[in-house]
């Protein structure tokens, strides 16, 4: 590196950052370009965190970026979520039709962990200061020239910032704004989901469990301090919601009805009004993440099929990845090119991966069948599984240089 390159990077390239988004992406992306010195500012449409969202997977890959990110927060993950030591498969009798140990610590150094997305929201949020989270600021569109973005919000004042990120999720306004996609692409499975306090008495504390049934499936997870997590896909070539929240019980209890008891049990104790019911939705891969000022991030920029459970995970590691090449470009321009090059071909392919394997869970309902499942969720080929979580190992002892 020559002394003007190394005197250029003693301070930040750009000022001051707006991202749009405090779901996890927003706030880890926040946490990582603040620790550069630079004057991050987080603007969120919901008026108020409340306890939302279901349980979540963490894996290796996740964990290894958000640990980088804001060290320490893996111990507080544990505490407050729950170690996965096996995964069971079950049928809709509830015999086990299969139990495996997670390797996931020995293998890749990390543990499988399942947490609720609200605790997981509120631990990354409290490693920032409360007064740069802006909330009911839902922003409608910006404009940007050489200089800088102005960013406009419903209701708000403007904002004018050096760079924009929009970690808006997977319905984004700032990639509608650059791209100009509108509608996210239904990929025929509907999902209802909940976590409630809820002792369960099929499985032991550190199991997560899977059920088969036809066309239909069901994760249990315990998501830690008493919270069961549930959440059940059915294969749908059409989707339609439903009008109240009694309706949306009502009609999964339904499709669940010649399951065992047990299961119906744990929907029968969720209160209606907390049960979420929506489509599974992904978009096509983009060639470019950013134009000029702006830049996208997490399911803005790779929205997937949640099957293989890497959401949030790939989004923590947009988040470590666009700020080490913050840390180490010499321009904007410079940081957003690496950024794209270290993220999108990587994305592109657990994006695919992912909606293969959300039809496969929909095989048919044999044994054998149910056996490729769990087989594609625990024991991916070898090489395979490396790449995706051994990714992010050497994050936290040496930081990675970008290209
Ligand atoms: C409330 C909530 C609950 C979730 N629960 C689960 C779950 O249980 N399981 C699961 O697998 N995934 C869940 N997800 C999705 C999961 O968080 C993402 O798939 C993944 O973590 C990528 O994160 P992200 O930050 O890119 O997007 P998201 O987590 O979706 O965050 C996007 C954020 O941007 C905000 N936003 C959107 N549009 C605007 C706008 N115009 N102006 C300002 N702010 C805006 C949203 O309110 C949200 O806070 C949930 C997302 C949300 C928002």
């Amino acid at each position: 590196m020559n002394i003007n390159l190394t005197q250029k990077l003693s301070k930040p390239i750009v000022n001051k950052v707006a991202i749009i988004g405090a779901g996890l992406g927003g706030l880890a992306t926040a946490i990582a370009l603040k620790s550069q010195g630079i004057d991050v500012q987080v603007y969120e449409k919901a008026q108020e965190f409340r306890p939302a969202g279901t349980g979540l997977g963490l894996a290796p890959n996740g964990l290894n970026s958000l640990e980088a990110i804001a060290p320490g927060i893996v111990e507080t993950l544990k505490s407050s979520g729950c170690e996965v030591h096996h995964t069971v498969l079950k049928n809709i009798r509830n015999e086990t039709i299969r139990a495996n140990q997670t390797k996931y610590l020995e293998e890749y150094g990390q543990p499988l962990l399942t947490v609720w997305w609200y605790r997981l929201q509120q631990a990354i949020a409290s490693r920032l200061p409360s007064e740069i989270i802006h909330l009911n600021h839902r922003c409608i569109g910006f404009e940007q020239d050489e200089n800088g973005v102005e960013i406009h919000f419903d209701g708000q004042k403007p904002v004018y910032t050096d760079l924009l990120i929009g970690a808006d999720g997977v319905n984004s306004v700032i990639r509608e704004t650059l791209f100009g996609e509108s509608e996210p692409n239904y990929i025929g499975s509907m999902c209802w989901r909940a976590v409630i306090k809820y002792h369960h008495e099929l499985f032991n504390e550190y199991e997560l469990v899977f059920v088969k049934g036809n066309k239909q499936f069901m994760y249990i997870l315990n998501v830690g301090d008493g919270y069961t997590s549930w959440i059940s896909r059915k294969l749908s070539p059409d989707y339609s919601l439903s009008h109240s929240a009694d309706e949306v019980k009502s009609r999964i209890l339904q499709e669940l009805a010649d399951w065992d008891e047990s299961f119906l049990a744990v929907v029968q104790a969720t209160p209606a009004e907390q049960i979420w019911e929506g489509p599974i939705c992904d978009r096509p891969p983009l060639t470019h993440w950013s134009q000029g000022r702006v830049t996208l991030l997490g399911d803005a920029a790779h929205p997937m099929a949640p099957a293989m459970g890497q959401g949030a995970n790939t989004t923590f590691e947009d988040a470590y990845e666009l700020g080490e090449c913050f840390s180490h470009s010499a321009t904007l321009q410079d940081a957003l090119t690496s950024y794209e090059q270290s993220r999108i071909e990587r994305t592109k392919i657990i994006q695919a991966r992912s909606a293969l394997g959300e039809m496969r869970y929909y095989d048919v309902n044999t044994v054998t069948s149910s056996e490729q499942t769990q087989q594609q969720q625990t024991t991916l080929p070898d090489d395979f599984n490396k790449w995706l979580y051994n990714y992010g190992s050497s994050f936290i002892s040496s930081k990675k240089g970008c290209s």
